[in-house]
């Protein structure tokens, strides 16, 4: 028989957890006759009471696992974490919030045992709940990035995905720090089916992202999985000291054809602010790549655990 892991990120979703763990119980159930299960919730440093319920849930349930970090590191760490800790032989990630339905877990779980695919995963046809600045945001974030990056995003992709255990090593063998999740299991390959769902809205608490966030998040996607804004910036070099070489051109043909005559100094105003900009632009770009260099060369850990169902204070 199979086992099975769920893996749940979860920040402050005490009022999610009961809820989630209830409506999934009602899957596993149904499924239990063909494989086995096991929780694994990653407390992300919730300031709430997700952890009294994780540690509730796992003195109920001898099938719940639990990690819970010093801090808040992010779901990207999250994740990592859960998967890392997972033992079974096909491991799925799920929202704790139920906007993706744990329903489907049978049939992707169905199309792994019958057909060549290493991962069954998600996308969503709508984008339902949240605001229309953000769907907006995220279309043009997919557009730029399927055209420079060369590994495939796929718009609407959720992070509800079943995977065998060869696919998850592969993810987890990647330790960087910077992780955007949606590149690394495209980056490792292996034959993905996608099957579309509407999402829900939250069953529960707020989302936990706010525009800054997402712009980050964002931001990492692309120079984590592309270098051509580099190649951008050098392209801008190049095309200013062509401009530059025809402007020195003109200039000197003028003033020998009609002499030198002081002026322009607003226009010459102009274009010190205009490529002062453009240098800080160009900058700023090789200092996005730099910053995350740096921080990849420190080596620090991607999250730290300070407790388990293994290791509890009580
Ligand atoms: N999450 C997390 N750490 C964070 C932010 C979110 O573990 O720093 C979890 C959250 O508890 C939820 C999942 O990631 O289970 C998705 O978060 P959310 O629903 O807020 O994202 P959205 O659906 O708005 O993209
Ligand atoms: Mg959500």
């Amino acid at each position: 028989m199979k086992k099975i892991s769920i893996v749940v990120p979860c920040y402050n979703e005490e009022e999610s957890i009961p809820i989630f763990y209830q409506e999934v119980t009602k899957i596993t159930d149904k499924m239990k006759s063909r494989s086995t299960f096991e929780f694994i919730f990653v407390n992300d440093g919730s300031k709430d009471k997700t952890l009294e319920q994780m540690r509730e849930l796992a003195k109920k349930d001898k099938k719940v696992r639990y990690i819970s970090f010093s801090r808040n590191f992010g779901k990207e760490a999250a994740m990592m974490a859960g998967l890392e800790y997972a033992t079974g032989d096909y491991i799925t990630t799920m929202d704790v919030d139920l906007q993706d339905p744990p329903a489907l877990l049978e049939e992707m779980f169905e199309t792994l045992e019958t057909e060549e695919y290493d991962c069954v995963a998600t996308k969503s046809t709508n984008r339902k709940g949240y605001s229309f600045l953000r769907k907006t945001l995220t279309k043009w974030f997919y557009d730029i990035i399927s055209k420079i990056s060369s590994t495939e995003m796929i718009p609407g992709a959720r992070d509800f995905r079943l995977m065998t255990r060869q696919m998850v090593d592969a993810v987890i063998s990647m330790k960087e720090y910077n992780r955007y999740s949606k590149g690394l299991f495209s980056f490792v390959g292996f034959e993905t089916k996608w099957i579309e769902f509407e999402i829900e809205d939250r069953v529960a608490g707020t989302t936990k992202w706010n525009f800054w966030k997402l712009f980050s998040y964002a931001l990492e996607g692309i120079v984590a999985f592309s270098t051509t804004p580099l190649v951008l910036a050098g392209l801008i070099g190049v095309i200013f000291c062509l401009l530059a070489f025809i402007i020195i051109i003109i200039i000197i043909v003028k003033t020998l054809v009609w002499g030198d005559s002081v002026g322009g100094w607003p226009s010459m105003v102009c274009i010190m602010f205009f490529v002062g900009g453009i240098q800080l632009f160009c900058t700023g770009i090789i200092g996005q790549y730099l910053s995350k260099t740096y921080l990849e060369t420190k080596r620090r850990p991607i999250y730290i655990i300070k407790e388990t169902e293994k290791m509890t204070k009580q």
